[in-house]
C-alpha cells in the first residue's frame, strides 16, 4: 500500500517539556530497560495529541500493563502507530505516540497534518501502560513495518530492533521541514 506524501510535519503536542530524551540508558524498578528510542514530553492527563504530518493509522491498540504479586508490568497504554511518505526521498516512516489514554483513530484511517488523534493518559492506570509520570513517548521509526507494534527501548539483548531504524524526534522534524523548503526553493 502507497502510503500518503506529507509536504511538512509539525510537533504532535503544543507544550514541550521533555523528561527523558532519545538515546537515553534508563532504568525503572531497578530494571535495566536499555537505550530509548523516542522522547518523553511531560504532559497531564487529558492533553491533545496531534498527527505530526499526513498520513495513515497502520496500528491502534491498548497494551495495559499488568499489576500482579511479582510486581508492575509497565506497557504502552494506548498506542497509535501512523505511516507518512516523504516525498522527496521517496521513503516511507513512522510516527509513534505512546501512553494514550484515549485514541481517536483506528487502523486504516486516514490522517490530516495537525488532526487530534488522542489524549494523554492518566497516571497508573491501563491505558497509560501503568507509569506514574503521565507523559507522552514520541518516536520516528525508519525500519521495516510488520503491522505490529513497536518497541519504545533497544535492548541488545532480546534483538527486538535496530538503533539504526530510529531517529531523534526534534532533529528529524526540524530536518524535514528544511529539505523541503530547499527544495521548493529549487524549484521557483
Ligand atoms: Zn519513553
Amino acid at each position: 500500500m502507497p502510503y500518503r506524501n506529507t509536504p511538512k510535519l509539525i510537533f504532535p503536542i503544543n507544550d514541550i517539556r521533555i523528561s527523558s530524551e532519545f538515546g537515553d540508558h534508563n532504568f525503572y524498578d531497578g530494571e535495566d530497560w536499555g537505550i530509548h528510542l523516542g522522547v518523553d514530553i511531560d504532559a497531564r492527563a487529558d492533553v491533545k495529541i496531534f498527527s505530526i504530518g499526513k498520513g495513515t493509522v497502520v496500528y491502534s491498540k491498548l497494551h495495559p500493563g499488568e499489576i500482579s504479586k511479582i510486581g508492575i508490568f509497565r506497557n504502552w497504554g494506548g498506542i497509535v502507530i501512523i505511516a507518512h511518505r516523504d516525498p522527496i526521498q521517496k521513503k516511507n516512516f513512522y510516527s509513534l505516540y505512546g501512553h494514550l489514554g484515549k485514541r481517536f483513530v483506528k487502523r486504516g484511517d486516514r490522517v490530516e497534518m495537525g488532526e487530534l488523534i488522542g489524549e494523554v493518559g492518566k497516571s497508573m492506570t491501563e491505558s497509560n501502560g501503568l507509569w506514574e509520570n503521565e507523559h507522552l513517548h514520541f518516536a520516528i521509526y525508519e525500519g521495516p513495518y510488520h503491522s505490529k507494534v513497536l518497541p519504545g527501548y533497544y535492548n541488545a539483548e532480546k534483538e527486538n530492533t535496530e538503533l539504526e531504524y530510529w531517529k531523534d524526534p526534534f532533529i528529524f522534524i526540524k530536518n524535514y521541514n528544511s529539505q523541503i523548503s530547499q527544495r521548493r526553493e529549487g524549484l521557483k
